[in-house]
C-alpha cells in the first residue's frame, strides 16, 4: 500500500505509533456533577507546567517526539509553556479553549471555542495548529456538524474518534483506522479534515482501547505491548494518549464516584515506568508528520465503511 512503516520490534508487522498528550491540569475531568467550570479555574493551584515538562523530559531522554493536545486556557496562561514544547520538537495542536464535551454544545459554541483555542495557540509559537482533539472524545455521532467547522476553521485532521464504548463521548461504531471526513463543500473531495481515530483491540472478550487511560496505568506492560503488537497494522497507527496529571501521585483529588476515582486515579506511579518502556520498544512520530506522509493514500468516508475494518 505504501503507508509509511516505522517500527523496530523484531517479528511486529510494521506500524506507527503516536504519543499523544492532552495538556490539561488536575481539575480538568470532565463529566463529573461537580467539574469545575472554566470561570473557577484560575482559583485552583495549577501543576500542569511540572507536569508537562516532567513528561516531554522523559520522553526526550528516549528521543521521543509528541503530539501535545493544549487546551487553549492552559497557552493562554502558560503561554511560554507552549513555546518551549514546540522548541524542543513537539508538535502543537489543539484541545479546544474551554474543555466542554462537543454533544453538549451548540455547533455555535464549538466553533467559538476551537477559534479561540486555535488563535491563542499560534499566538504563543512561531508555527500553525493543525490538529484537534475534542474534551473527552466527544464528536460523535450526535455532533456531524463538527466535521465541516473544523475544516472550516482550518484545521487539517482531528484525534476525537474514539471507537469503542466510555462510560461517556466514544463512538463503538466510529470507522477506527485513519480517513477523510468529506466536507460538506467539497462533495467527497479530499479537502476534508483527516480523521485519526482510537482504535481498539479484543482483549477479555472485549473491544478494549488500552493504549490510555485507566488501561494504560492498569495492564501491565508485558499486556500493553502485546495488545499493540497485535493490533499492528501498516495503514492505522497505534495512538497513546496521556494526561500530564497521570504522572503526578501528589495531585489533589476531586471528589468523584468510588468508580470513577479508581479509574482516574489507580496506578499513577506506574504511568513513567510504562512509558519508558514503549519508548524503548518502539519508535514514535508526531501525529501531524503521519498525516503528511499518508494522507492522500487514506480513503475517504463513505458508508460502506464501518467498524468492522
Ligand atoms: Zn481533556
Amino acid at each position: 500500500m505504501g503507508f509509511q512503516r516505522i517500527s523496530t520490534c523484531r517479528g511486529t508487522p510494521l506500524t506507527a505509533h503516536i504519543f499523544t498528550i492532552d495538556v490539561e491540569d488536575w481539575f480538568h475531568i470532565s463529566d463529573l456533577d461537580n467539574t469545575p467550570l472554566v470561570g473557577t479555574w484560575h482559583e485552583y493551584e495549577s501543576r500542569v507546567e511540572r507536569n508537562l515538562r516532567d513528561l516531554l523530559d522523559l520522553l526526550d531522554s528516549h528521543g521521543v517526539k509528541a503530539t501535545c493536545f493544549f487546551l487553549g486556557w492552559v497557552g493562554e496562561k502558560f503561554p511560554g509553556l507552549v513555546r518551549e514544547t514546540a522548541a524542543r520538537g513537539h508538535e502543537v495542536a489543539s484541545h479546544g479553549y474551554a474543555h466542554e464535551l462537543v454533544y453538549e454544545i451548540t455547533p455555535e459554541v464549538f466553533r467559538a471555542d476551537i477559534r479561540r483555542a486555535k488563535q491563542i495557540l499560534e499566538g504563543c509559537f512561531a508555527g500553525t495548529v493543525q490538529g484537534y482533539r475534542a474534551p473527552g472524545f466527544s464528536i460523535t455521532p450526535q455532533t456531524p456538524w463538527a466535521w465541516d467547522i473544523l475544516a472550516e476553521e482550518g484545521y487539517r485532521y482531528d484525534s476525537s474518534l474514539f471507537a469503542s464504548s466510555r462510560s461517556f463521548g466514544g463512538d463503538p461504531d466510529a470507522y477506527p483506522k485513519p480517513h477523510v471526513r468529506p466536507s460538506g463543500k467539497s462533495e467527497g473531495g479530499s479537502s476534508g479534515v483527516v480523521a485519526m481515530p482510537l482504535r481498539p483491540a479484543r482483549a477479555f472478550g472485549k473491544s478494549l482501547i488500552f493504549s490510555g487511560g485507566g488501561y494504560l496505568r492498569l495492564l501491565p506492560t508485558s499486556a500493553i505491548t502485546f495488545l499493540a503488537d497485535k493490533l499492528a497494522q501498516p495503514d492505522a497507527p497505534i495512538i497513546y494518549y496521556i494526561h500530564p496529571r497521570e504522572i503526578d501521585v501528589e495531585q489533589p483529588r476531586l471528589p468523584m464516584p468510588f468508580g470513577r476515582k479508581f479509574r482516574s486515579y489507580v496506578n499513577l506511579s506506574s504511568t513513567r515506568g510504562k512509558i519508558a518502556a514503549l519508548c524503548r520498544r518502539y519508535e514514535f512520530e508526531r501525529m501531524i508528520d503521519w498525516v503528511e506522509a499518508n494522507e492522500t493514500r487514506l480513503p475517504t468516508l463513505s458508508g460502506r465503511m464501518h467498524a468492522s475494518a
